[in-house]
C-alpha cells in the first residue's frame, strides 16, 4: 500500500502535518486562506532559514518541513 502524500500549503511551501481526523484537510495556520496540495515535489527540513539558500529561494524564515515545489492549476 502506497502512502499518501501529506498536504502542503500552496503560498508558502511549509509540509502541512496529518488533520486529526483522516479526510480532513489540513490548514496552513500561517496562510490559512491559502490552497493546500497533495501535488507536490522535493522535500526539505529547514533547520535554520536565516543560513539556508534553500531558505531564502523558497521565501521561508521559520524551521520546519517544506516542498520545494507545489503544484498549482
Ligand atoms: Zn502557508
Amino acid at each position: 500500500m502506497m502512502a499518501k502524500n501529506p498536504f502542503a500549503c500552496a503560498e508558502c511551501s511549509i509540509i502541512l502535518p496529518d488533520p486529526e481526523k483522516k479526510n480532513d484537510i489540513p490548514q496552513c495556520n500561517r496562510c490559512p486562506s491559502a490552497q493546500v496540495t497533495t501535488d507536490w515535489q522535493g522535500y526539505v527540513i529547514i533547520m535554520d532559514p536565516e543560513r539556508s539558500e534553500i531558505a531564502k529561494r523558497l521565501n521561508v524564515d521559520r524551521p520546519g518541513k517544506y516542498a520545494l515545489k507545489v503544484n498549482i492549476r
